[in-house]
């Protein structure tokens, strides 16, 4: 075999998702086909994105577009978006620069981990997280949450833990639940992590992935844990925000909590790493975008009607689903149980919803609300009799 062992278990966990993404690919390139399933654009990009690129694109040195690594000026964007929006004193030298969250995701492990550490993944959860850990040597340890409400269960992260773990990775706003979590859930958080990292004699990380952190409804707040733990790093990407994930642009930060010598260690390692892991920084052009893209979002107005539309219309049809907080993801019950069947069925009247198989929960589905008002009402009727139906 020419695969490495953790090739062979990065693809075997990720396998529901890759053949799912191949089975889909032709029947939804369908103009008429009512996508529901990636968290993609179904529309032309937001003009403040294309405003803010097309600012940067002249060369104005010769080595415009020479190799960059931590742009200034975009840290600095960086570190007082962050101060305004957590209230937190970060510094430009807290943040690197990164290819969206997955890229931060990698930094955040080169710097923190080693080979055959244990890191708890959160479950139902973002299903990337387990082959990024196996492709570098690491063992995801999966935590279920709440079964009712998919609020986080720090009891049951406490009773994961063990001495090879190093690392706790929590998504608020998550995907595929869109719950936010409060306050108080960082801070047990925190409590638990403390003390079992003065029991192991060993620090346990938390790495916060918080690429929708700016996709939230009805006003809801926004706590990061890196106020309640110190030893948190936050992952963020612009893709989600301008609904431009294939713009690459994103960046890990410290948490401001952190003592003096581990942020200075920590700070110093930034560059060196992201050379490491090949060349871990976004493109030039991007990196100039930052200080305008900091103001641009999609519409959250639109969304929170497409939210509330679907998720009325399905609720009154007799769908049991959890009303998104943040994130632009509905997710709910399969009619019937078994979501594969149902998402099947679906697709074979060219609506097409991601099943929950793919976040090894096969009783539910998730539909992305990035598609347009008009796929959501040309759905609905299906959607609706297939719930009647079951
Ligand atoms: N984390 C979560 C929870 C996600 O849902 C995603 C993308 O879907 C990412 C990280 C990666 O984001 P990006 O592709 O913008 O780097």
């Amino acid at each position: 075999m020419a695969m490495s062992t953790r090739a062979v278990e990065a693809k075997a966990s990720v396998d529901t998702v890759t053949s799912f993404f191949a089975s889909i690919q032709d029947a939804a390139s369908d103009p008429d086909a009512l996508d529901f399933t990636f968290g993609n654009p179904h529309e032309l990009a937001l003009p403040g994105l294309t405003n803010a690129m097309r600012a940067q694109l002249e060369p104005r040195s010769v080595d415009w577009f020479a190799y960059k690594t931590n742009e200034r000026p975009a840290q600095e964007a960086v570190a007082q978006g962050l101060r305004a929006e957590l209230g937190l004193d970060f510094e430009p030298d807290d943040i690197a620069m990164t290819q969206g969250a997955f890229g931060a995701i990698s930094l955040a492990l080169a710097l923190l981990a080693d080979a055959g550490d244990e890191v708890v993944i959160p479950v139902p959860g973002w299903f990337c997280y387990a082959p990024m850990l196996h492709a570098v040597n690491l063992v995801p340890v999966g935590v279920a949450l709440d079964p009712v409400d998919f609020s986080l269960d720090v009891d049951a992260i406490a009773r994961a833990l063990t001495p090879r773990t190093r690392l706790v990775i929590v998504n608020s706003p998550a995907n595929p639940t869109g719950r936010v979590y409060p306050k108080e859930t960082w801070d047990s958080l925190a409590h638990v992590l403390d003390e079992a990292s003065a029991r192991f004699g060993r620090r346990i990380w938390l790495v916060s992935d918080e690429p929708y952190r700016r996709i939230r409804f009805d006003g809801i707040g926004f706590t990061s844990p890196a106020g309640s733990y110190p030893w948190t790093v936050i992952d963020y990407s612009y893709g989600k925000v301008l609904l431009a994930p294939g713009q690459r642009l994103g960046y890990l930060a410290l948490s401001p909590l952190l003592r003096t010598g581990e942020r200075e260690e920590l700070r110093a390692a930034f560059m060196p790493l992201q050379l490491a892991i090949g060349w871990g920084f976004p493109d030039a052009l991007m990196q100039y975008s930052v200080p305008a893209l900091e103001s641009v979002s999609i519409d959250m107005a639109e969304l929170t009607r497409k939210r509330d539309r679907l998720y009325g219309a399905l609720r009154d049809a007799g769908y049991t689903l959890t009303r998104p907080e943040g994130t632009f993801y509905l997710w709910g019950q399969a009619p019937g149980g078994d979501g594969a069947a149902y998402c099947e069925a679906l697709a074979a009247r060219g609506v097409y919803l991601m099943p929950g198989t793919l976040f090894d929960q096969p009783a539910h589905f998730r539909i992305s609300l990035t598609a347009t008002m008009d796929m959501i009402e040309r759905a609905l009727p299906m959607l609706v009799e297939a719930g009647a139906s079951a």
